[in-house]
């Protein structure tokens, strides 16, 4: 009996975590807060690797091969502000996932190895991030069937511009249309164009309604885009990473997205957070009407 009663119990809360509540506009953090989760109540997802700046004492930097430690300096600020903005204009919330970790110890960006560099108390924290964008898709596609992935980023390159990456490399998109054209599978954007056979992967790149040209449109150059159809040989350009990789790849066939690589000067600094938020807000308002037919 007494064994019963406790198996019992233990349904009851296995039950209960199993139907975990995710309550909209609650953030929910590890004990730490070195990772956020704020629940949205709209297709957009949003993450945020590299931004954090908390750094361990007592712990020595990352140093394994190819391993990369500079702060994304202002991209989790900037996420706040497009949240805010999201907020104020449509009463709408996207899904943030922030990493407050310095990378210096966790790269949020890059599989598990290379990410913790065989720190092995930091893998929990990996995970958390990751289950964090797993429960956002899992929530934003039940709901509305398909859902826009964002990994936000801030390079120190010397053009100003914003570097949308597709998961293209700068070569790629320096090929002709038609060309460019069969490399949609490879693209981020690949279950959108499955989806939808009246698309191809130049317009969602370079054509009238990319979320480039609409961004550059509003006042925030950006590559690829129709205004700058690809980066130049001697241009640095990052084509996005294993986060953008992962969460647009077939194992989440609802789910589409691009890596936004913003520059610091008018976009990621006090003076242009601002704009760049309210612009960016607009802009992927567009984008969800004309793309996934959706209004907030
Ligand atoms: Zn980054």
């Amino acid at each position: 009996m007494r064994f019963l009663k406790l198996s019992l119990l233990f349904l009851l809360i296995s039950g209960f975590a199993y139907a975990q509540k995710w309550e909209v506009g609650k953030t929910y953090t590890d004990d730490e807060k070195w990772t956020e989760f704020t629940v949205g109540n709209i297709p957009l997802i949003i993450s945020v690797p590299h931004g954090g700046i908390i750094t361990l004492p007592h712990e020595a930097a990352r140093d394994c091969k190819g391993a990369v430690t500079v702060t994304d300096s202002k991209t989790i600020e900037l996420a706040k502000e497009i949240e805010k903005v999201f907020l104020e204009k449509y009463h709408a919330r996207p899904f943030i996932i922030l990493s407050n970790l310095s990378r210096k110890h966790l790269d949020q960006n890059r599989d598990i190895e290379e990410a913790t560099c065989g720190n092995k108390a930091l893998e929990k924290t990996w995970h958390q991030f990751h289950d964090n964008i797993d429960t956002a898709i899992a929530l934003a596609t039940k709901k509305f069937g398909k859902a826009i992935y964002i990994d936000l980023h801030g390079h120190g390159h010397t053009k100003q511009r914003l570097e949308l990456g597709y998961n293209l490399t700068a070569t790629d998109l320096r090929k002709p249309d038609v060309e460019k054209n069969q490399l949609a599978e490879k693209s981020s954007v690949a279950n959108l164009l499955a989806s939808q056979k009246n698309l191809d992967l130049v317009q969602l790149l370079t054509g009238e309604t990319a979320f480039g040209t609409l961004i550059t449109s509003a006042g925030f150059d950006a590559v690829p885009a129709k205004q700058d159809i690809a980066p130049l040989e001697e241009d640095k350009y990052f084509s996005g990473g294993y986060n953008t990789r992962r969460y647009t790849s077939i194992k989440y066939p609802n789910v589409f997205g691009w890596q936004i690589e913003s520059n610091f000067k008018g976009v990621r600094d006090a003076a242009g957070r601002p704009a760049f938020a309210k612009a960016f807000v607009e802009v992927m308002a567009q984008y969800f009407k004309i793309h996934l037919n959706t209004s907030f």
